[in-house]
């Protein structure tokens, strides 16, 4: 929980407001989604505005619907010790020996496929397939044991080239019109290696392309026409391929699947953050649809009900989507040995790194231009005979489209400036 000591502690002096209901102004000018299509809805004829709501709360239903059915597999293979579990950790924004982590460093393998749950969104899973070609778990019955056909995609890691056993998975999940990624992990160790070893001759560029040409060579002598070899470190994700590869995940993705996967991806650039504020955004008439349909029932308090509760869902999601939740901005303290206390520093939104309660909701509402004036109108017009419904849902469509934008603005400024405190300039 925030104290507001500590709240304090972070806020530039002069803007310190929160207690009397100061909302930080966005860096980029606040402008609603689609302003013309939504504010026009209260301009339309009774019958008319609420045809246009009733499509949208459709609409609604059916996104929710899909979002919360996305289930994403994602196989992560390689022989035991390529660096598999590391990854896994790595791409959940999770340290080694967390809670929940994937072990690290073990001899002993599972033979089975271990599942590992993202920790905000629990539809995309990451598998831990056992390592292929252990004399304990031999080839030949890999391939049936693990069931490739459930999983969306595999990454197939190593260390070095890539050897017999991850060519022949490679062949069979091709066979099966799969989708697989080779990435070559610890790409950190081969660079440090090279460094010590060559001391003056080092040349970092010259060492990363050759690593990628040796791996590529090596799967064209395999029969793989053009492969695509992407070079990580798991800890350093920001760096080398890595958001390649989640470019790559993101072309190749159905489109559902594609947002899944963006939501969790850890924030390793500052693009990453655009196109989390851009999927985001497209979200906001859904919630804007479902506040109008609370608008249409005559019960006091209820529309504002309605209206927290959605916000309080769709906050919650920015917060944990742009890696601003508590857990997530110790790990990455932890991570890249920048304190807390100075992550925290840079944070303006009072909604970051807290409880997103009803109270801190409605509070942040009240304080934003005009926020207060169309609540208050909304609940008063729903009780004027027959044209006063619309018009609620009318203004309840806006004010569920303005606040969530500003809030996302806000939210995302936030993610940056931590991005760049955490991993430098960038
Ligand atoms: P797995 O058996 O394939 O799951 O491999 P692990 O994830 O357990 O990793 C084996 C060892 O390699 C561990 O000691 C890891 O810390 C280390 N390791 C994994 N990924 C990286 C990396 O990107 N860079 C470096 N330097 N070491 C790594």
């Amino acid at each position: 929980m925030r104290t507001e000591n500590r709240y304090c502690q972070r806020m530039p002096p002069p803007r310190c407001h929160l207690q009397t209901g100061y909302w930080p102004q966005s860096e980029t000018t606040f402008k609603p989604d689609e302003p013309t299509a939504v504010e026009g809805l209260i301009s339309l004829d009774p019958g008319e505005c609420f045809k246009k709501i009733f499509v949208l709360i459709m609409e609604a239903i059916t996104e929710l619907i899909l979002q919360n059915n996305t289930k994403l597999n994602i196989a992560i293979t390689g022989v035991s010790g390529a660096g598999k579990s590391t990854f896994v950790n790595a791409i959940r924004g999770i340290n080694d020996g967390d809670e929940g982590a994937a072990p690290t460093g073990c001899n002993e393998n599972s033979k089975d496929a271990i599942a590992y749950f993202h920790p905000n969104y629990p539809n995309v899973i990451l598998w831990d397939l056992p390592g292929i070609g252990t004399t304990k778990f031999p080839a030949d019955n890999y391939l049936n044991h693990v069931g490739l056909h459930k999983y969306d995609f595999f990454i197939i890691i190593s260390a070095t080239r890539f050897r017999e056993n991850d060519i022949r998975l490679a062949q069979e999940i091709k066979k099966m019109k799969k989708k697989f990624y080779f990435v070559r992990s610890k790409i950190d160790s081969d660079l440090y290696n090279e460094e010590k070893s060559r001391k003056s001759n080092f040349n970092k560029e010259k060492t990363l392309t050759d690593i990628k040409e040796n791996c590529i060579k090596g799967l064209q002598d395999a029969g793989f026409e053009s492969p695509q070899v992407f070079l990580v470190s798991s800890f350093k994700l920001h760096e080398y391929d890595f958001p390649l590869l989640q470019e790559t995940f993101e072309t190749e993705l159905p489109e559902h699947k594609r947002n899944a996967l963006l939501m969790t991806t850890p924030i390793t650039s500052l693009e990453i953050i655009a196109k989390k504020k851009k999927a985001f955004k497209s979200k906001i008439k859904y919630y804007a649809a479902a506040s109008a349909a609370g608008a249409a029932v005559p019960v006091p308090g209820l529309s504002i009900a309605v209206d927290v509760s959605i916000l309080i869902a769709a906050i919650t999601q920015y917060v944990h989507g742009f890696g601003l939740d508590v857990p997530t901005m110790k790990r990455v303290a932890e991570r890249t040995g920048v304190s807390y206390d100075d992550l925290l520093a840079v944070i303006v939104s009072p909604l970051a790194a807290a409880e997103v309660t009803s109270a801190l909701v409605l509070r942040v509402m009240a304080s934003l231009a005009g926020t207060a004036a169309l609540m208050a109108a909304k609940e008063g017009s729903r009780f004027i005979p027959f044209i006063g419904i619309p018009i609620a849902m009318g203004l309840s469509y806006i004010t569920t489209s303005r606040v969530p934008s500003h809030i996302l603005n806000v939210l995302a400024e936030d993610s940056e400036r931590v991005f760049r405190k955490a991993f430098g300039s960038v």
